[in-house]
């Protein structure tokens, strides 16, 4: 199969999107396989134009383009759809606070044109006792739909908190997500650089050090390769784990990208990261890392670091590209290592 047709039944198009991942010789990972029912589905016109593309130019077609393809088109636009829906809800219980709120006023109004009418009969000196009584019931019944309105007020304003605290749990839970990584839970590129130009006004407001770690697995290709792309993720999130206890609280630890994450250092000199990105780096080194179910020795795993302090004038971009450059250098000194550039 080489172009999405449109196949009406869901189970033929997870069928076909298998069988299609198998040709291709790609992993089947559950974002691997959303990006290739979505095609099948067609549920996407411009997603399912650049994979027939790529399905006939198949030397482009690797997992790294599919993941790319995945966060760009599932990523953002499942956190839109939540926030819409949300938005939706919120709009809906405004405007039922506001059918209730015209609907007092207009009981409102009746009610005091009911009290006027009776007052102007109460003045005339031959009321007979049975009108006095008759208006009397009638203010009564008045009174008493009147109440029952505002009964039924309160309970459309309860609602309508309820409804309020519910979409602002929601959106909580949706901006959360939107800056969580979803594999590993730490933090995401976005709040990477959120964090980064914080961290960076920060320092340049108070003078204290920071200092910046990119950290990028050694050969992570031929692990992917030799143990299947699901044992990669397990590793991924592996890391983010010895990363995560190894720093503390002020520290943001980020998946920078694929196989490289970042941490961020607010009052750190270079010279102390450097120590900390050396006890980073045993700490991943000296794990064996072994397949969780059947025990399996994957044997050792490393990762090369570069890091680098802020300089004063410099630029978030000019900062980020020499901790770039030391992981680089690192590469080249034969991984597995730690390079500082100052
Ligand atoms: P180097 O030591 O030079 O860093 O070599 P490398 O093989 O780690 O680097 P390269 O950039 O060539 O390959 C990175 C690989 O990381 C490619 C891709 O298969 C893998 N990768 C990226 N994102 C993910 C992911 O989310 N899950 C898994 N399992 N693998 C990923
Ligand atoms: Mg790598
Ligand atoms: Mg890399």
């Amino acid at each position: 199969m080489t172009a999405a047709t449109k196949i009406a039944n869901p189970r033929e198009i997870a069928q076909n999107a298998m069988a299609l991942i198998t040709d291709l010789n790609l992993q089947p990972t559950p974002q691997v396989f959303h990006v290739f029912y979505a095609y099948l589905a067609d549920e996407i016109s411009e997603l399912s134009q650049i994979i027939r593309v790529l399905v006939r130019n198949t030397q482009d077609l690797n997992e790294e383009t599919v993941y790319r393809l995945y966060h760009k088109y599932f990523g953002l636009s499942a956190v839109d759809r939540q926030l819409t829906a949300g938005v939706a809800g919120l709009q809906a219980a405004v405007e039922r606070v506001e059918d209730a709120v015209d609907e007092v006023l207009r009981e409102t109004e009746d009610f005091c044109g009911h009290l006027g009418d009776a007052a102007t009969r109460f003045e005339d000196e031959e009321i007979s006792i049975e009108e006095v009584r008759g208006i009397t019931t009638s203010l009564v019944n008045t009174t008493n739909s009147t109440r029952q309105r505002c009964v039924d007020f309160q309970g459309s304003l309860q609602q309508y908190h309820g409804e309020v605290r519910r979409v602002r749990n929601e959106l909580e839970l949706v901006r959360r997500d939107a800056l969580t990584d979803t594999l590993t839970g730490i933090a995401n590129r976005k709040m990477f650089d959120a964090s980064l130009r914080e961290a960076v006004t920060n320092s340049m407001e108070t003078g204290e050090p920071l200092t910046l770690l990119m950290i990028d697995i050694d050969r992570f290709k031929h692990f992917n390769d030799n143990y299947g792309h699901r044992a990669g993720d397990g590793v991924l999130k592996e890391v983010a784990r010895v990363l995560v206890n190894s720093t503390k609280g002020a520290d943001t630890v980020a998946r920078y990208g694929g196989e490289e994450f970042s941490i961020i250092l607010p009052d750190t000199t270079p010279e102390n990261a450097e120590k900390l990105a050396e006890k980073l780096r045993q700490n991943v080194s000296s794990r064996r890392i072994r397949n969780k179910k059947t025990g399996k020795d994957f044997g050792q795993l490393t990762v090369s670091i570069g890091l680098s302090g802020l300089k004063l004038g410099e630029n978030i971009l000019e900062f980020i590209d020499r901790a770039d450059e030391a992981l680089y250098r690192a590469k080249q000194a034969g991984r597995n290592t730690c390079i500082r550039l100052d």
